[in-house]
């Protein structure tokens, strides 16, 4: 566990982009917090770091998913909507996770037994108006690895307070 305090939305953007630049095919990291909390701010971070510039990405309140194109393939799924676990078939999740893109999802919470064994947990809260804590948590070798990187380099730029 690794936790992140931003104190803006630009800073948390950033440690977005920072993870999206390291994503790998296959990668999976999944987004848990409550509305407000910075997930969307974050995924629009993780795009850029994946290098998408097909479109501006908005979250995917009625889609389910947004599909862009970057260095690889990155799939946005939201799921605050989603209104029982059945539905995750009909929009095609696991092959989403299966898929050689990235996979970013809102709102894991809603898919919980659903998820894979292997991902990259991120917790959003409020610390205050400007301020999110953001909580890493790696389960699996490539995810601990990833995380270890993510840490290293955010550690380097001394861009945003590391507790
Ligand atoms: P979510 O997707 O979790 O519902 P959003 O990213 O859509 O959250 O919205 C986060 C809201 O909180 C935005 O209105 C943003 O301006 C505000 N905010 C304030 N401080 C921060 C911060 N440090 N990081 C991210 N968003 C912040
Ligand atoms: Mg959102």
């Amino acid at each position: 566990m690794f936790s992140i305090i931003t104190s803006n939305t630009e800073q948390t953007e950033e440690v977005g982009r920072v993870l999206g630049s390291m994503l790998e095919p296959g990668d999976l990291v999944c987004l848990f917090g409550d509305l407000g909390a910075g997930k969307t701010h974050f995924s629009f971070g993780i795009a850029q770091g994946l290098q998408v510039r097909d479109q501006y990405i908005t979250s995917p309140t009625f889609t389910f998913v947004n599909e862009y194109r970057g260095r690889i393939p990155f799939y946005h799924i939201d799921l605050y909507r989603l209104k029982d676990p059945s539905e995750l078939e009909s929009i095609g999740f696991e092959e989403y996770i299966d898929s050689d893109g990235a996979t970013v999802i809102e709102w894991a919470e809603q898919a919980e037994d659903e998820l894979p064994a292997d991902k990259l947990n991120v917790y959003f809260s409020d610390v205050s108006e400007n301020s999110r804590e953001l909580g890493f948590f790696a389960e699996g070798e490539r995810y601990e690895k990833l995380l270890a990187d993510l840490k290293k380099t955010i550690g380097d730029k001394k861009v945003i307070e590391i507790k």
